[in-house]
């Protein structure tokens, strides 16, 4: 069935570059597109009215977590001051033996509302960095029924991480767990790899570089190249793992990640914030950005989270200048992909003290062309023939953006998540007038809410302290709050 989309602003692509046409068309054909560009006059079954509206190739996310956000909500309070336990790690390292996973249903519904949560903030490629453990066909049912494009496995590492009766963070290595889990994980691929009519595809999960092993690394990486997937570890994402992979292996957490042949164009590193371009990491040896372009790695940079914590990459702007591959993620919430690129774009700016850091250009780019490189796919992040239809409709024309003269300025200076009116994954429109299609919002968010409110009473059992959650993240004035 051919669906036209006519009279929007049609970002689409030549080839070479994404390029903009006034009042264009994009015409698809069931889950591919088959024009892309000026106005379209040919025959078509269905038609969609986009005046005022950019049309856009859906972003790829490239740091979704499928676990909620009962730790994130802990994670990235400023009213912790402590960096070296509370700040980083202490909502995800326990006491050990105390925290237990969530029941099915809870890990179901999270799921529901991670992926449904990334697609109405314009995400139509999820690259799940690691979520919750267990009923995986509950998960592939997911992707099928919801019609998500999502990329994934469990995480593994063979070192875990808790916290001592003081609140210090240990690691404990064992060599047989981290191999089961990596077996779990190419499991996962071989059962589900291109299930959901191909919506849903495998890529290995190395949890993070310092909760690795370096032999795990090099199995990780081997297993990746042998399923012909993509690999992700998190890499430079905060000063305690820079510290441990320097004294560890006496290298920088890129360096090492190139010399033990981890690191190419299949490799996506999440952050990569901690390099030796970073002030904090007071380390005058070498070029990780060099590194990085050298071997084609794709950075997965999350503005948001680490403007929270204090941080951001050195720089955007300096990175993408330098030949590095440079993709968006959110990891944390709200999953909302436009401000993620207004933020890259105004952090490279203050980063390299330069107004014309953090070009327009570079940070549509990234969530988009850039998402694409290590997954190896020249169907997703463009409008052209040939490519899925992944395709964004998101309101310009209002009152409450702007007038404008060029729209993906307008969209990255002013568009907000609530401006994406519709979201098309492979031909099907699962979001429409800003509303879910196939599914109750209301009852996915309802279940949520719940899921991750029994996670935070559950906190005291396993924190260090015993704290509880009003007391790890006081709010901004008392609340009295219903009976
Ligand atoms: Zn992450």
């Amino acid at each position: 069935m051919k669906t036209h989309i006519t009279g929007g602003w049609v970002v689409a692509f030549n080839g070479k570059s994404h390029e903009v046409h006034e009042q264009g068309s994009v015409v698809f054909d069931d889950d591919k597109i088959v024009h892309a560009g000026p106005a379209y006059a040919g025959p078509a079954d269905t038609t969609i009215q986009a005046r005022g509206k950019l049309v856009s190739p859906g972003f790829i996310n490239t740091h979704v977590h499928t676990a909620g956000n009962a730790g994130d909500y802990l994670l990235l309070d400023m009213a912790k001051n402590d960096y070296r336990t509370s700040n980083y790690m202490s909502f995800a390292a326990p006491l050990k033996g105390k925290m237990t996973p969530p029941p099915a249903e809870a890990t179901a519904a999270l799921r529901t509302f991670v992926f449904l949560h990334a697609l109405k903030n314009g995400t139509t490629t999820i690259i799940d960095v690691g979520g919750l453990r267990g009923d995986y066909d509950g998960y592939a049912r997911l992707v099928d029924e919801l019609g998500v494009r999502v990329y994934g496995s469990p995480p593994f590492r063979d070192r875990d991480t808790f916290m001592d009766a003081k609140g210090r963070l240990t690691y404990e290595e064992n060599a047989e767990v981290g191999r089961e889990r990596l077996q779990e994980a190419v499991g996962f691929v071989k059962s589900y790899d291109k299930t959901a009519q191909g919506r849903l595809r495998g890529m290995l999960n190395a949890a993070q570089v310092e909760t690795c092993s370096e032999r795990l690394l090099r199995e990780g990486k081997d297993a990746a190249r042998q399923l012909d997937v993509p690999i992700h570890t998190h890499a430079g994402g905060n000063l305690v793992e820079f510290e441990r992979i320097m004294n560890e292996h006496r290298k920088t957490p890129i360096q090492f990640l190139a010399d033990i042949g981890f690191l190419d164009e299949r490799t996506l590193l999440g952050h990569a914030v901690f390099t030796t371009a970073h002030p904090w990491s007071r380390y005058p040896f070498g070029d990780d950005v060099k590194v990085l372009a050298e071997r084609g790695g794709t950075i997965g940079h999350c503005p948001y989270k680490y403007a929270k914590m204090a941080m951001t990459l050195h720089s955007f702007q300096r990175c993408v200048d330098a030949g590095v591959t440079v993709a968006i993620g959110t990891d944390t919430y709200p999953m909302d992909m436009l401000g993620e690129l207004r933020l890259a774009s105004l952090l490279s700016k203050t980063t390299d003290g330069n107004y014309q850091s953090g070009q327009h250009r570079d940070v549509f780019n990234a969530a988009t062309l850039g998402g694409c490189r290590f997954i190896k796919r020249d169907d997703l992040g463009r409008l052209a023939p040939g490519a899925k239809a992944d395709i964004l409709l998101i309101t310009l024309d209002q009152l409450g953006t702007l007038v404008y003269a060029d729209p993906i300025k307008a969209l990255i200076d002013a568009g907000t998540a609530r401006d994406i009116d519709t979201v098309i994954v492979d031909g099907k429109t699962l979001v429409q007038g800003g509303r879910l299609t196939r599914v109750d919002e209301d009852a996915v968010y309802a279940k949520a809410r719940e899921a991750t409110r029994t996670a935070w009473t559950h906190v005291p059992r396993w924190r260090w302290d015993g704290a509880e959650v009003e007391r790890i993240i006081p709010p901004a004035f008392p609340i009295h709050r219903a009976r």
